[in-house]
């Protein structure tokens, strides 16, 4: 944990050097960016209630911008209750440990670059079934809002690239073909197409790469920090921050502050479909993303909020969804595993001791 601590807390710096490492920035920085210098680290992790210690207030600008704290700024610097409890809520969500404190892995996981959508904390996803996946952590946006049609299932979505809004640093074709597998991802799940269109002006869905304020109320903060932010449904619109230093091959992309595009397209098409931030750290739906780090393959948290939401693609049969079609056969199912893994391994014995 200390190695991902220092791994982080180096790309930290890497943004950080572009700006004056006096205490008086802490202000002028992003919501959305800690910063944490080898003075004060020390401070922040011993931190406990009722205590005032400079830099304080930029958690709680953190925490309000991702829907932890009401925001009532300014924030003053000491660590009262309701930062407590909002660092509480944030740990639970970010499946940390709960400490209630400024902890090294709560420090370490405020500076990972991650999604700009605000956590949800409300309609949290209770599709629980009695199978050995007995707790899901998927999220949805509140009030479960969804894409729907007259006809109902299957549904098929356009989406479309903005030839404006657009980056260079990679072709269109490379960024066409990682939002078509990052598509079809969840496309193999549930009952919903997604097909490519020109008319951007039409299309369901409308991708772009923005800089800094861009119309939204949501600005990007250049590089890392947040990357990308999306909208629940209908509304269909995709952002990524143009400042961060996108790859589809970390072999051609050397940059320590690279960041994979497919990993966080797959992301930010499960907002557009209707889910918020799973506590799963395996998950897509995860809110942050390490540079050079891949998260692009559904987990089954994903999977169950998906068709939680849409149903089931009918040709799609997981390993999830087998067991929890009956679980009647459950029994049946884990006895003839069961058996198997015994014939097996008792064939090993006897091989070993003739
Ligand atoms: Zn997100
Ligand atoms: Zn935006």
């Amino acid at each position: 944990m200390f190695y991902s601590f220092s791994y982080t807390f180096t790309f930290l710096f890497t943004t950080l050097l572009f700006t004056s490492s006096s205490s008086s920035h802490i202000a002028s920085q992003p919501a959305t960016k800690i910063f944490i210098t080898n003075h004060n680290i020390q401070s922040f992790t011993n931190a406990g209630k009722g205590n005032i210690i400079t830099g304080i207030s930029q958690f709680k600008t953190y925490l309000s911008r991702f829907g932890y704290l009401i925001n009532n700024k300014p924030f003053s610097d000491q660590f009262d209750a309701s930062f407590e409890s909002a660092l509480i809520k944030y740990q639970r969500n970010l499946g940390l440990q709960v400490t209630g404190k400024l902890d090294s892995n709560t420090l370490s996981q405020m500076i990972t670059p991650r999604c700009g959508v605000p956590d949800t904390t409300k309609s949290r996803g209770r599709h629980r079934k009695n199978h050995i996946h007995n707790t899901t952590h998927f999220v949805y946006f509140p009030g479960k809002p969804r894409w729907s049609r007259d006809n109902d299932m299957p549904i098929t979505l356009t989406y479309s690239f903005s030839r404006e809004y657009m980056i260079h640093s990679l072709s269109l074709q490379e960024i066409r073909k990682t939002f078509k597998r990052a598509f079809s991802k969840w496309s193999i799940v549930i009952p919903v197409n997604f097909v490519e269109s020109k008319d951007y002006s039409f299309a369901d869905i409308k991708i772009g790469f923005y800089s800094g304020e861009h119309g939204d109320g949501e600005p990007f903060d250049g590089v890392l920090g947040v990357l990308a932010h999306s909208f629940s449904p209908e509304i269909g619109r995709l952002h990524l921050d143009a400042a961060e230093t996108w790859a589809v091959d970390f072999g051609v992309t050397k940059s320590e502050v690279a960041v994979d595009l497919e990993s966080v397209a797959t992301h930010e098409i499960g907002h557009l479909l209707g889910l918020s931030h799973s506590s799963v750290k395996e998950a897509v739906m995860y809110p942050s993303l390490r540079p050079r780090d891949k998260r692009g393959d559904l987990n089954i948290d994903d999977i169950k909020g998906v068709q939680s939401l849409y149903g089931c693609n009918p040709n799609f049969r997981s390993q999830w969804s087998l067991e929890s079609d009956s679980s009647t056969n459950h029994g049946a199912k884990f006895g003839v595993d069961t058996f198997r893994l015994s014939m097996i391994g008792f064939t090993i014995v006897i091989a070993l001791f003739m």
